[in-house]
């Protein structure tokens, strides 16, 4: 679509979701570290980019730190089914390293062995680990209104975004909660906040920030990645129109909470009905919080279609299909129909399904815990796969765009100049670096370019430099 004016671009927004994984294995013949066991699964990584914290040809961001959580962080994308294509790609990435590393491990640690990944925040040891979703924001909004509006929708989205977590004999709503002690700060190894302000924006950092929202679970269910990235969209850009004069929020501010760490792990134990304390006084219900939330956002969606529209480029799924997702699951929350919640929230779906098991066979509080952790494998899990195989999972990615998005970046943001240069370069042999904003030539001369604008697919010249030059010295 050709922009007309600046309104038509109010609501672009970029989108990446960082997933740190939890790595560890079973069946071996000697005791072996999940750290030695993620070094092993990032051996063809150090081969094909003489790095273990690079970029691929996705644009994605591949990296593992001494531990045992190997990271992916998806390319810029421009809509949430986008980011959750990538997200899905960096699964897949992860269960064919640690597959090829169950393989090599074999042959030392005998056959039984087997390499578990999960895609969760909590390991067996209690030690939590991140899900960070990322959102490029107007620098316009202050960080007080973030903290007054922003958090209240948080914590209540975790609702329909929390990914559960079987411990003590139940099941809660959440697995970060209980590890989140502050609202929003700059700090994240003594101190564990919902919202992260380290200032590195990626971007044009006059006009904008990257909101790094630290708060979340790592899903399995496609729908709750993607409804976690669209409904907290569609809440930013009700902000930033707010902030540019043409929405009154005053309703939404006075949601403000009084204790958001409590409520937070209020929600996570009580759910929909759990009561979360106002500032201004009074009380609220975690359901009732999102219904407000819902029924602002649906007044602001029709009345601003077509400019949210043009911001959206996903035309199987427009802000309309996010609305109706948003008031249904809602109203299931209302009716507390956890059967009907199952396919799209991973809280719901391992209530479910583990209390079927149990009434299968009777099943001891270890072998709870552990298919809890089950569901959350990627490589030698059991239970999601079999979830999906039977249809019991809600599909929104198509096979054939997750197929793609291992190895082609979005078409629309600077990651597919990123991808072209890492495939250019690694092909050829040349070595090379990147970060977000920069691409970087090596050999056989270093020279760079920077790729400041998130939302240009567009060549500059220096890039084009860039890409000559890697082209001549793979002919040479
Ligand atoms: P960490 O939290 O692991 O220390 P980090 O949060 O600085 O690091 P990365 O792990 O490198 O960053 O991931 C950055 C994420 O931000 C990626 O998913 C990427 O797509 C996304 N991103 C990049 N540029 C922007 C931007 N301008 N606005 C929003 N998101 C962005
Ligand atoms: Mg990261
Ligand atoms: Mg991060």
């Amino acid at each position: 679509t050709v922009r007309e004016s600046a309104e038509y671009a109010s609501f672009d927004r970029i989108f990446g979701i960082e997933t740190e994984y939890g790595v560890s294995v079973t069946g071996a013949d000697a005791p072996l570290e999940g750290a030695n066991v993620a070094m092993a699964m990032f051996e063809p990584v150090m081969r094909r980019y003489r790095s273990t914290n690079t970029f691929v040809d996705n644009g994605s961001r591949l990296y593992v730190d001494v531990g045992a959580h190997p990271e992916y962080a998806t390319a810029e994308a421009r809509s949430s089914y986008d980011a959750l294509c990538s997200d899905l790609a960096g699964e897949r990435i992860m269960r064919g390293l640690a597959l090829d590393a169950q393989e090599r491990l074999r042959a030392e640690h005998g056959e039984a062995l087997r390499v578990h990944v999960f895609k969760n925040n909590v390991d067996s040891a209690g030690h939590s680990f991140g899900c960070h979703e990322n959102y490029l924001v107007r620098r316009f909004v202050p960080l007080d209104t973030i903290r007054a509006v922003l958090l209240p929708f948080l914590i209540s989205r975790q609702l329909f975004t929390g990914a559960g977590r079987y411990a003590d004999g139940r099941m809660y709503y959440t697995q970060r909660a209980s590890f989140v002690n502050e609202t929003i700060s700059s700090a994240t190894t003594r101190a564990r906040p919902m919202v992260n302000t380290r200032d590195e924006p990626h971007a044009n950092p006059d006009e904008y920030r990257r909101l790094h929202v630290i708060i979340g679970d790592s899903n399995r269910s496609q729908w709750a990645t993607y409804m976690k990235l669209a409904t907290t969209h569609v809440v930013l850009s009700m902000m930033e129109e707010a902030q540019r004069g043409s929405l009154d929020m005053e309703e939404l501010s006075h949601m403000a909470l009084a204790d958001a760490v409590a409520s937070n792990m209020r929600v996570n134990e009580d759910g929909a009905a759990a009561v979360m304390e106002l500032a201004c006084g009074g009380s609220i219900s975690a359901l009732d919080m999102q219904r407000r939330y819902y029924a602002y956002a649906r007044e602001f969606v029709r009345g601003h279609e077509r400019a949210l529209a043009s911001s959206w480029p996903d035309a199987l799924h427009p802000l309309s299909w996010v609305m109706g997702q948003w008031g249904r699951v809602l109203d299931l929350l209302g009716e507390n129909d956890v059967d009907a919640l199952a396919p799209y929230v991973d809280w719901a779906a391992k209530t479910v399904w583990l209390r079927r098991l149990q009434r299968r066979h009777p099943l001891n509080e270890a072998r709870l815990v552990q298919l809890d952790m089950d569901y959350h494998d990627v490589a030698n899990g059991s239970l999601y796969p079999s979830l999906e195989r039977h249809g019991a999972m809600a599909r929104l990615a198509r096979p054939e765009d997750v197929d793609r998005a291992e190895h082609v970046p979005p078409a629309d943001t600077r990651a597919a100049l990123r991808g072209a240069f890492v495939n250019a370069t690694t092909q050829a042999g040349l070595r090379h670096d990147c970060d977000w904003t920069r691409l970087t030539l090596m050999e056989p001369v270093r020279m760079g370019c920077e790729l400041l604008d998130p939302f240009s697919a567009t060549p500059t010249s220096a890039y084009e430099e860039l890409m000559a030059r890697i082209a001549s010295a793979s002919r040479d």
